[in-house]
């Protein structure tokens, strides 16, 4: 079961796992998408936007820091760069200034860099934090709008002497190389606008951005307003690639999201099928165990006494035998239903196996509980009406875990298999009982347990080393109190148990099958003492060995038997085959042939336990037995007394009407032993006389 709970837990972790994954690697890369477009968008405005400006003021700075330069000159020179600046001391305070300082000179401001130098830069705190400009910068390409092909109706109106210009030496082109009247400046700007109103090649977005550069040595800081000027088909562009990787990236966790509902919904319904019983379609075993540890693992339950219970129809088999494994299936789903109807509030069934519900209920009182299970299963023995069906219900209650000092704690670690097999325990007691029935599990039980695990580990060795010792009980007659016959009965003298009587023994061995070579090792030992004894000349009488039901199965168990004693060397005559009552029931044909052979053979053969539960009047007048052995029963307790006798009298008479010697078990007292011999009944075998006794207290016996 571990096995499937844990392919259980991998199933249900997969799924989740899976989609963690990929939205790992997915995070990955969209952040390796983002830092990427950050580095080139950064990079990109860096070296293109504000590098001229930094090393202008880089140049400034030096040489104000080795005093090439006057502060006069220093600001002429930032003068023609034409921004706004100002000058900081070490504590930042303003010394100089040209325009208006809209940074604040407090800020941390933004650190990126050029080259291997850290640059700071803030940002501008006025209104005019971006413009948008169509003309602003058209004056670098001014040679151009005028040499180019652009059909700009109107301007051609204007006279713009280039030539006068052109021949000046400091003629820069790039710079401002012409002049022109107010009037020509209204124009070209209409026309400009119009004609890019929606062209946005020539656009600028102008964001302003102050640029500090450090003079070393002097401790101080220039601060120049430079522009920040993109293309609007730059920022166009980027905005592009943003709008594009944002749709990408959507894009791709819709898909993600859709693959791990569908993987989820998958996952679920893997695990439904693990968990829904076949059969009923309810919950099954693997569900139990799973929602059973969860329940009784609860805080919430830890006060609450709980009971594992396991209810198993009886003969469930049969009934898909005459009926048809279909119908059998089709009652396992109403009673299965009819089960879950019953549950409370924090109670748990399934159907654990063909035929066999397991559900944890509340317990918080063993009478309620028992008369709860059997209203329950009443209930479920009418469910086919008028079928009946019977169920056998095992009840392991589960008291709240407590630690040392009495203090109610967490079941942390229950074991719902243990704890269920508890309960299976308790109903395998019920195993012999066709009728419907509860049975609670108590510690004895594993005592019990454990024993008949043990015996069943020894018996081999045991009978290998013969710690099986042979007690020989003596019958006597009750009218002439001589020696008549004895009987042998098993004792385990065992090294590591000591002493151990019948009954703690025979009922394994006549479960687990043991019993037929416990049977044939009395035997054979009997048959030996007979022989040893009849060497030393004693005056032998017949000895009883009992032979299990079990045995009755082989059909050459009479030649069995004789092979067995031949062996030994004993005559037929000293030894007594005990067939106990509740035998005469199972193939009676085959018992009668095997009486019939054992007394061909020589042997004599007795039925034990007469009187002890079964009817057996009628098995008499077919059984051609030599001896009736009269239950201890007969003279204990209740039985005892004036209608007690008048059955013992009657019995005997019928006995001896058949031609069957009697033998009257388990007599302690003197006027019992008075009434049977006035009664005519041949042996006595009780205390009174002798209790079983080891080989050579018989032997004195004989003597
Ligand atoms: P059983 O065959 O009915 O044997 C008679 C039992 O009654 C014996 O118990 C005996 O000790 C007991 N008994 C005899 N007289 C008195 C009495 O006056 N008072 C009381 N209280 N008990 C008396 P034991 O030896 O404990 O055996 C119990 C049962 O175990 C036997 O019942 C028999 O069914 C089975 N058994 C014992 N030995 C063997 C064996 O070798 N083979 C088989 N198959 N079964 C055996
Ligand atoms: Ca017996
Ligand atoms: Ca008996």
């Amino acid at each position: 079961m571990d096995k499937s709970k844990k392919v259980y837990k991998k199933i249900n972790k997969t799924g989740i796992v899976g989609t963690i994954i990929t939205f790992l690697i997915f995070g990955a890369f969209s952040a390796f998408l983002l830092i990427t477009l950050y580095l080139f968008f950064t990079t990109y405005a860096i070296e293109s936007k504000i590098q001229g400006d930094y090393w202008q003021l880089a140049d400034i700075a030096d040489d104000m820091a080795d005093d090439s330069i006057t502060d006069t000159q220093m600001k002429e020179r930032l003068d023609r760069m034409g921004g706004s600046y100002v000058i900081l001391d070490g504590n930042r305070n303003i010394i100089q200034q040209k325009g208006d300082a809209s940074f604040r000179t407090d800020d941390k401001g933004i650190i990126s860099r050029i080259g291997t130098r850290n640059i700071r830069g803030y940002i501008d705190k006025s209104d005019s934090l971006v413009q948008r400009s169509f003309y602003g910068g058209i004056s670098l390409s001014w040679k151009k709008l005028l040499t180019s092909n652009l059909e700009i109706p109107g301007l051609s109106d204007f006279e713009i002497n280039l030539e006068t210009k052109e021949n000046d030496e400091d003629y820069d082109e790039d710079e401002v190389g012409f002049t022109y009247n107010t009037e020509f400046q209204e124009k070209y700007n209409e026309l400009i606008d119009e004609r890019y109103k929606n062209d946005h090649d020539v656009g600028f977005l102008e964001v302003p951005l102050w640029l500090e550069y450090p003079v070393e040595q002097k401790n101080e800081f220039i601060v120049y307003r430079t522009v920040f000027d993109i293309k609007l088909r730059d920022a166009d562009l980027a905005i592009e690639i943003f709008l594009l990787t944002a749709v990408f990236v959507s894009v791709v966790l819709h898909v993600l999201l859709i693959m791990g509902i569908v993987n989820f919904v998958r996952q679920r319904r893997i695990l439904n099928m693990f968990l829904t019983d076949t059969v009923t379609g309810g919950h099954n075993w693997m569900w139990f165990l799973i929602k059973g540890e969860h329940l009784l693992k609860k805080r919430s339950v830890s006060k609450i006494p709980y009971a594992m219970v396991s209810v198993s129809m009886v003969n469930y088999r049969s009934y898909t035998l005459c009926h048809s494994v279909r119908d059998g299936e089709r009652l396992l789903k109403k009673l299965n239903y009819s089960l879950s109807r019953e549950l409370r509030p924090r109670e748990l069934m399934a159907h654990a196996a063909t035929g066999e519900f397991s559900l944890i209920l509340r317990a918080e009182n063993d009478d309620d509980l028992k008369q709860r299970l059997n209203t329950i299963i009443g209930k479920l023995s009418t469910i086919e009406s008028p079928h009946v069906f019977h169920f056998h219900a095992g009840v392991n209650v589960m008291k709240p875990a407590m630690d040392e000092n009495g203090r109610i704690h967490r079941r942390k670690n229950v074991n719902i298999e243990d704890e269920y097999n508890k309960a299976c325990a308790a109903k395998n007691r019920l195993l012999d009982n066709d009728d419907s029935a509860v049975s609670f599990f108590d510690t004895n039980l594993v005592e019990e347990e454990k024993w008949v695990d043990t015996v069943n580990e020894k018996q081999m060795d045991a009978l290998k080393n013969e710690e099986y010792k042979v007690y020989y009980q003596p019958k006597y007659d009750p009218r002439t109190n001589e020696l008549k016959g004895a009987e042998a009965l098993i004792r385990w003298e065992s090294p590591e148990f000591g002493f151990v009587t019948p009954n703690r023994i025979i009922p394994i061995f006549e479960k687990n099958g043991f019993i037929v070579n416990i049977d044939n090792y009395m035997i054979s030992h009997v048959a030996r003492d007979q022989k040893m004894w009849l060497d030393k000349g004693l005056k032998c009488v017949p000895v009883s060995v009992n032979v299990s039901r079990a045995h009755f199965v082989d059909a050459d168990l009479a030649e069995q038997i004789r092979d067995m004693v031949d062996r030994e060397g004993a005559p037929h005559n000293l030894i007594e085959i005990e067939l106990t009552e509740s035998a005469f029931f199972d193939d009676k044909k085959a018992m009668i042939t095997t009486i019939k052979k054992l007394k061909n053979y020589g042997f004599q053969v007795s039925m034990d336990d007469f009187g002890a539960g079964y009817s057996s009047l009628n098995s008499l007048k077919d059984m051609p037995l030599d001896v009736l052995k009269l239950d201890a029963d007969f003279f204990r307790g209740e039985n005892a007394g004036e209608r007690g006798d008048i059955v013992v009298k009657e019995a005997i008479k019928l006995a001896k009407s058949l031609n069957m010697r009697t033998v009257a078990e388990g007599v302690e007292e003197k006027e019992q032993v008075d009434f049977l011999a006035e009664q005519g009944c041949d042996m006595i075998q009780g205390y009174y006389y002798a209790k079983p006794m080891p080989k050579t207290d018989y032997e004195n016996r004989m003597h």
